[in-house]
């Protein structure tokens, strides 16, 4: 769906102060690596950069799938990089990160869906510091139980995997994604480890309704979800996706607030929440 962008709330006119990126932007530039900040254009790259927070984006930044919502630009994806591990692991030394996220394109070209090499960085973080918190936001491997094994079995603190919206628009924004799959995802990571801890997270404001929304809520403490980011979904550009509604800050409240009775550990929500936003605080 296309169309012309809504004019923005008071409360989501937030800026972007390129000044604050330009240490991290030379810092990527130089190790040639890519964040999910910049290829899907985060509103909070200001805020998190001028911080040194940053969240990695591996295997590339050429995604094989074409959901309707995400500005990370879709094709033929980049050739694997076996020394990336590696400079994330430089790169994230550099920073002094003691919480780091890593999350990747979908890569459905590849047999194991890229586990491996999300193992593989999962792995040169802990050698460089085995108190490093490590975070994956995975795609959904098809929800292959290997490729889910194997990056569990890398030992990675959080392994999170975002449903993104309610089933009844997965047609409209995921296309090639299915609702029942990703919640396979998270259910599979929580069998294969007792002591994983597991996150979702939904974008609101795609048209969905607050029973749709709650139903979500649900299902992932089913698969025994712990953690939970809400946040409002924003238009990357005239050909994507509009934005249906801007969620007041109150309602997110009310929804962090029905999160907690729903039994989950820790929940962000708010219009700039991101996945990865302040991410540490859900292990504090
Ligand atoms: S919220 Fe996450 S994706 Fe956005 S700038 Fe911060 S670390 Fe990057």
């Amino acid at each position: 769906m296309s169309g012309v962008i809504r004019q923005k709330p008071d409360w989501l006119k937030k800026k972007i102060h390129l000044q604050e990126t330009y240490e991290l932007y030379k810092l990527f530039g130089t190790l040639n690596l890519h964040t999910v900040c910049k290829e899907a254009l985060c509103p909070n790259i200001s805020e998190c950069f001028s911080k040194k927070i940053a969240t990695f984006l591996i295997m590339g930044c050429t995604c094989t799938r074409n959901c309707d919502f995400c500005a990370v630009k879709n094709g033929m994806p980049d050739k694997i990089d076996k020394s990336e591990p590696q400079r994330v692991a430089e790169a994230v030394i550099k920073l002094g990160l003691k919480h780091v996220v890593i999350t990747s394109v979908t890569r459905d070209d590849i047999n194991d869906g890229g586990a491996e090499i999300f193992a593989k960085t999962i792995a040169a973080l802990k050698a460089v510091d085995k108190e490093l918190k490590v975070e994956v936001l995975v795609p959904d491997f098809k929800a292959s139980a290997s490729s889910i094994k194997k990056v569990i079995q890398a030992n990675p603190d959080i392994f999170a995997h975002n449903l993104e919206t309610v089933p009844r628009l997965y047609s409209k924004v995921r296309q090639d994604a299915q609702y029942e799959r990703s919640l396979e995802v998270l259910a599979k990571a929580k069998s294969f480890s007792k002591n994983i801890y597991t996150k979702s997270g939904l974008m609101l404001g795609l048209g969905e309704t607050e029973k749709e929304v709650l139903d979500v809520l649900a299902d992932l403490r089913q698969v025994g979800c712990d953690f939970l980011s809400l946040g409002q979904y924003l238009t990357p550009s005239k050909n994507h996706y509009q934005v249906h509604d801007f969620i007041h800050p109150d309602k997110f409240i009310y929804y962090k607030n029905k999160a907690r009775e729903f039994g989950f550990l820790h929940t962000q929500s708010g219009p700039y929440v991101r996945s990865s936003y302040v991410a540490h605080e859900y292990l504090s």
